[in-house]
Order: structure tokens, then C-alpha cells, then sequence
């Protein structure tokens, strides 16, 4: 089905689907809320085409992670601007980056700049890994991502006897999972370092990319990130942000029916059809993903684990949560299966059928 309504009990099972006028209302609330900062989204979180559409008309740009989604986002957008960054880039995918003339490249390393500076024309932003700490982070970018002053200063000088190469900035994605006042705290001390550093290299309009990493509460499927105070509180100058998880999250439902419920050994499992080779969300994040039981209004009886069809006990979805009766043929959706799921799942393990996709416009 691809327009119009979706009756989400009558689909073909497994099914993935996206409240596109949903995701639309929200990308529109998030960029009115920024005040002029600029939206642009990461790709990682959710490349489908379809989504990359949806957001297109409320973006600045896309920011891509290797030259595949380099190429993917190209086509399905062929006029959007394009960051590229991610550690690890090759020649190919820098060349490939050049000759896409993507708008912003973000530097990781004095060697990479090196290699890119062969390569021809490019404005770049450089990422910078500094000692600030990030109290609550769920992941936190330091490690091989990006650079110290040191590396950052020797780029800094590289750039200066470069004629092809322009310096616009600081990139900085230092960290994951972070509400508002946490994420503020951190661009603060960042253009409060950054600005002045790059002004001391020349750049007269100093552009900061403050990252992604916008918190998203899976136990509150209702609650979002507090982009209005985001807004209201960035520090002035030339500012973008690249949310993934916080744009796309919400706005897309894996659903599926239950083929057996069974108890063994006093615990009471619900098997599913799919699994986390679609949904690989809760395995990788360590939660349990939200439902809703679609075909019944009856309020929890009981307790059960909902799993899947894999040969093995990481496939799970949600572990001892409060459920109502449920039988085979019941339809159950799992809710903020929007971000980080079909595309970072093991889509082939077991050779089961992929999942359907549908769109709600
Ligand atoms: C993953 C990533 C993002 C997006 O992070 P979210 O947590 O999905 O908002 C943004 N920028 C960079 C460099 C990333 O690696």
C-alpha cells in the first residue's frame, strides 16, 4: 500500500510503517523551534527514501557517514546540501565527496586532510574531541572520533598553505543521548572555545555543527526532547545541529502478529512473527521497545516476554512486561521503531521474509 490510510490490523505481517505527515508536523516544529539554527539530518538514523522526502522541505541539509549513503542520499535528493563526515573515509569517498561537491566535508584527521587536499576543492569543517565532560551521555564520541588542539592546530596550518582547501569551522558530535540543558552546557563551552579559535585562523564567519545526539526516551514514548528550549537557549553565532534518532524515532511502527504464547518453566513467552533481524532496537540498546496490542482493548492481566523468530535468546523484544490475554493471530505494534532499527538490523539471519513497508501520508 502506498497511499492514504493503513489498516494497521489487516497489513501483511511483519510490517514497517511511517507516519510521514507525522514525521513531516515534527521536522517542521523542530526547525521553527531552532531559531535560525540550521537543520540538518543525520542519515544514519533512518535513510529510507521516502523518509529522506519527507524531511527534505524542512532541512538545511543531510549529513552522510560513508560514501554509500553519500550516493543514496544524492539520489534521493538530488539538490540537498551534503555534509560528509565519519572517521575512516577513503580516497574513493573523499574523491567521490569532491566530485558530488558536497557542501561541508568534516575532517577527522591531519591525515585525512592530507589525502583530501590532493584531491581538489573542498570546504571543510574540522571535528574537534576536547576534554569536556559529558555527565549523562549514553554514548559519549571521545575515542577515535575526531581531534585534540594539538591535531586541530596542525590542520589549522595545513589549510592556511592550502589553496583548495577553505576552513569554515568546528564540528563537534560529542555525545548521545542528552536533554536539553545538558546538550546547551556543552555548545556553550564548545563555541566558547571554538569561535575564538577559529577567528585566531582567519575564519571570519566561524560556523559550529554542534552534532546530534538529541535524547529519546524509550520508557515515554510520549515525552520529547525539548527543542524549544534548545532553541531559546543556544548561544549566538552560526550554528547547525544534525539529529538522527530525535527526528526520525517516533514516527515509525514495526507491527506484527503473535504466533504462539507459551509458558515454560513458570515464564510465559509470546513468540512473534519477525524478530530482531527487523527490529534490532531493544537487542542493541539493552530496553524494551513500547507496544501497543492493537487488537485487543482489555487492560494487563499478566506478565510475559515478547520474542521473536530467531534461534536465539538475545531475540527479544520486551522482557516480563504487563500484557492483556493474548492469542495467535493478535497484532501487536512496537512504537519508536523509527530510528536505528530496520537499517542497523541482521536482516538475513534465518533467511526469514523481509518485512513490508508502508507509508502514511
Ligand atoms: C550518529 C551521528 C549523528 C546523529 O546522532 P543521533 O544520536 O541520532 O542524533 C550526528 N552526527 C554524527 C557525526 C554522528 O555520528
Amino acid at each position: 500500500m502506498k497511499n492514504g490510510a493503513v489498516n494497521l490490523v489487516d497489513l501483511p505481517f511483519p510490517a514497517y510503517v511511517y507516519d510521514l505527515a507525522g514525521l513531516a508536523d515534527h521536522a517542521r516544529a523542530i526547525r521553527s523551534a531552532l531559531r535560525g539554527a540550521e537543520l540538518l539530518y543525520a542519515a544514519k538514523a533512518n535513510p529510507d527514501p521516502e523518509v529522506l522526502r519527507t524531511l527534505a522541505p524542512h532541512l538545511d541539509g543531510v549529513e552522510v557517514s560513508s560514501g554509500g549513503e553519500l550516493a543514496h542520499v544524492r539520489k534521493a535528493l538530488p539538490d540537498i546540501p551534503i555534509a560528509f563526515g565519519g572517521p575512516g573515509k577513503t580516497d574513493e569517498e573523499l574523491a567521490r565527496a569532491v566530485a558530488f561537491n558536497v557542501e561541508r566535508i568534516h575532517i577527522e584527521s591531519p591525515r585525512e586532510l592530507i589525502r583530501l587536499q590532493r584531491l581538489g576543492r573542498a570546504e571543510v569543517l574540522l571535528r574537534a574531541n576536547l576534554p569536556f565532560a559529558v555527565p549523562g551521555a549514553v554514548l559519549t564520541m571521545n575515542g577515535p572520533f575526531g581531534m585534540d588542539v594539538d591535531a586541530l592546530n596542525e590542520c589549522a596550518r595545513r589549510i592556511a598553505d592550502s589553496p583548495g582547501i577553505t576552513l569554515k569551522g568546528i564540528h563537534a558530535h560529542l555525545a548521545s543521548g542528552l536533554d536539553a540543558p545538558a546538550l546547551l552546557d556543552l555548545a556553550k563551552r564548545m563555541t566558547a572555545w571554538a569561535v575564538p579559535w577559529l577567528r585566531g585562523h582567519g575564519v571570519t564567519e566561524p560556523e559550529i555543527n554542534l552534532g546530534g545526539g538529541m535524547a529519546v526516551d524509550y520508557t515515554d514514548p510520549e515525552s520529547r526532547f525539548d527543542w524549544d528550549a534548545y532553541g531559546a537557549g543556544l548561544p549566538q553565532g552560526r550554528l547547525r545541529v544534525e539529529p538522527g534518532r530525535a527526528v526520525t524515532a517516533y514516527h515509525g511502527r514495526y507491527v506484527t502478529d503473535v504466533l504462539d504464547v507459551k509458558t515454560t518453566r513458570g515464564e510465559t513467552y509470546v513468540v512473534l512473527r519477525g524478530g530482531t533481524h527487523h527490529l534490532r532496537t531493544p537487542a542493541a540498546k539493552g530496553h524494551d521497545q513500547p507496544f501497543e496490542v492493537l487488537t485487543q482493548r482489555s487492560a494487563p492481566t499478566g506478565r510475559a516476554t515478547l520474542v521473536g523468530q530467531l534461534c536465539t535468546p538475545k531475540d527479544v523484544f520486551a522482557r516480563d512486561v504487563a500484557v492483556p490475554p493474548l492469542a495467535p493471530g493478535d497484532v501487536i505494534a512496537f512504537a519508536m521503531a523509527g530510528a536505528y532499527a530496520w537499517n542497523i538490523s541482521h536482516h538475513d539471519f534465518l533467511m526469514h521474509p523481509h518485512p513490508g513497508f508502508h507509508y502514511i501520508r
